[in-house]
């Protein structure tokens, strides 16, 4: 095995979804941040582990052609945001159709076809959400980002992923709390007052939300500040206060306050107008959604006359975008600001035959079987899943499979555990149509995908 400080030379192989080149010395495997497959680096032992080390990057001896051509921005390499940073966008489409294949081998289904990954094609600025930590910095406030595995804040006010927008209200925001001396939060003492910047753009609208997360209830010059911002910025429709005295890493409390407009924005996505409540879940990817669900509609291919049945369904986008008016949705989302949205949301679209329901998707005995009674006829019925990381309850799958429901799309953020899944439904009678990732992450380890299950006929 290696030593700490040792200087290797390494032939770069892949690239795993953290973004860590990986190559082999010796039969021993080394994991390089910042290096891509076909790169020969030095680079110098800063870890060593039972079966691996991690190395840095010391040199580039010879550079590969899946590299960028050029740096997607200043940012230190130690910024935890965009892992694939680095990495020419074709090669990154192509690792991560290859990161949705191994997630089937891994799960037993290799005979699954993998699409190659779609995407809008848009790299930069497509994000429309941003929760940045503050910090001080020689007794200037600034908002960044975490370094990786840290709390140690990296001030960056331009990150290529967020529209330029965002960086003009992070320095305005630094520079009025630094004019009032407003304090900042530590997290060893839990004292000071600011904590995150919080900011959401609906693209289509150009509406946008800003909300400061504070230790407290109130900011020292709430009105000042307030009209400063409305003020400087017309585009912000509506500027919050989150109440966050916790000492956890989770960025939001449970209260906001309005100290100006609606207490939310709208934005328009597939043609249908939304409301979205901070507390809400959005797809941070705009125009990624519209494609992504312009999938699942294929996938779905709706016929006259049958249920949607939206689980995990949010402020109702996907059910709303899928249905026609006269369509039957009834939804699940377990968020309560995001169910209000929901209904709101069909209603200022004219969907009126939709009903939401507030509450745990994976209750399938009682809550969703609930809301399959609400959809008519189960053999009618078309249900779409798109829960968090952790997938689907076993008990969800049972139930769906045992109501016989004939189609199933899941859209899933996560591989392994779309992956998992599949493997269950497929056991309980169902056939696991092409997987279709969406790059809805571009830069970034994460990559979507959507899948049709459809009943095998008994
Ligand atoms: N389909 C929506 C939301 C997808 S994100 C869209 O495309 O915008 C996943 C959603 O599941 C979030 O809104 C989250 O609040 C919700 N959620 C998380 N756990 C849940 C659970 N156990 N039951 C129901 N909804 C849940």
């Amino acid at each position: 095995m290696f030593r700490k400080n040792e200087i290797l030379t390494l032939d770069i192989t892949e690239v795993n979804n953290l973004g860590c080149g990986v190559g082999k010395k010796d039969g021993v495997v080394a994991f390089v941040k910042g290096a891509v497959s076909g790169d020969r680096v030095e680079a110098k032992v800063i870890k060593v582990a039972k079966s691996f080390v991690v190395c840095r990057l010391e040199k580039l001896l010879v550079a590969s052609p899946y590299r960028a051509d050029k740096a997607l921005c200043d940012a230190p390499l130690s910024c935890g945001g965009c892992v694939h940073r680095h990495i020419a966008y074709a090669h990154e489409l192509d690792m991560k159709r290859r990161y949705v294949e191994g997630a089937f081998r891994k799960a037993g289904l290799a005979d699954v076809m993998v699409d190659e990954v779609r995407t809008t094609g848009v790299y930069c600025g497509y994000r429309n959400k941003a929760q940045y930590p503050f910090g001080k910095i020689g007794g200037r406030t600034v908002v960044g980002f975490y370094a990786e595995k840290t709390h140690k804040v990296i001030p960056c006010t331009d990150c290529a992923l967020q529209p330029a927008l965002f960086g003009e209200i992070c320095r305005f925001v630094c520079s009025f709390a630094d004019a009032h001396a407003w304090s900042v939060y530590d997290e060893e003492t839990g004292r000071g007052l600011l904590r995150h910047l919080y900011l959401r753009e609906g693209k289509n609208t150009g509406e946008v939300m800003v909300c400061l997360v504070v230790n407290g209830d109130r900011l020292p010059d709430e009105s000042e500040f307030s009209n400063a911002l409305m003020t400087r910025f017309v585009c912000v429709k509506t500027l919050m206060l989150n109440k966050n005295t916790k000492n956890t890493n989770v960025v939001l409390g449970r209260d906001y306050r309005t100290l100006a407009g609606e207490g939310y924005i709208e934005d328009i996505l597939c043609g249908k107008r939304f409301r979205i409540a901070p507390a809400a879940f959005y797809q941070v990817n705009h125009d990624g959604a519209e494609l992504l669900y312009g999938i699942a509609a294929e996938k779905a291919a709706l016929t006259q006359g049958e249920t949607l049945l939206d689980l995990y369904c949010g402020i109702g986008t996907i059910g709303l975008s899928l249905a026609d008016k006269d369509t039957r949705v009834v939804g699940v989302e377990i968020v309560e600001d995001a169910v209000v949205c929901a209904r709101e949301n069909a209603g200022r679209n004219g969907m009126e035959n939709t009903e939401f329901f507030c509450g745990d998707a994976g209750d399938a005995e009682s809550l969703v079987n609930e809301a399959l009674k609400k959809c008519g006829d189960p053999k009618r019925t078309t249900v779409v899943v798109d829960p968090p990381r952790k997938g689907l309850d076993a008990s969800l799958i049972r139930y769906l499979a045992e109501k016989q429901m004939k189609k199933i799309v899941y859209v899933s953020c996560d591989p392994d555990t779309l992956a998992r899944d599949c493997a269950m439904f497929r056991t309980l009678g169902y056939e696991i149509g092409n997987v279709t990732p969406v790059d809805m992450f571009p830069k970034t380890g994460h990559v979507e995908s959507v899948v049709g299950l459809t009943r095998r006929d008994i």
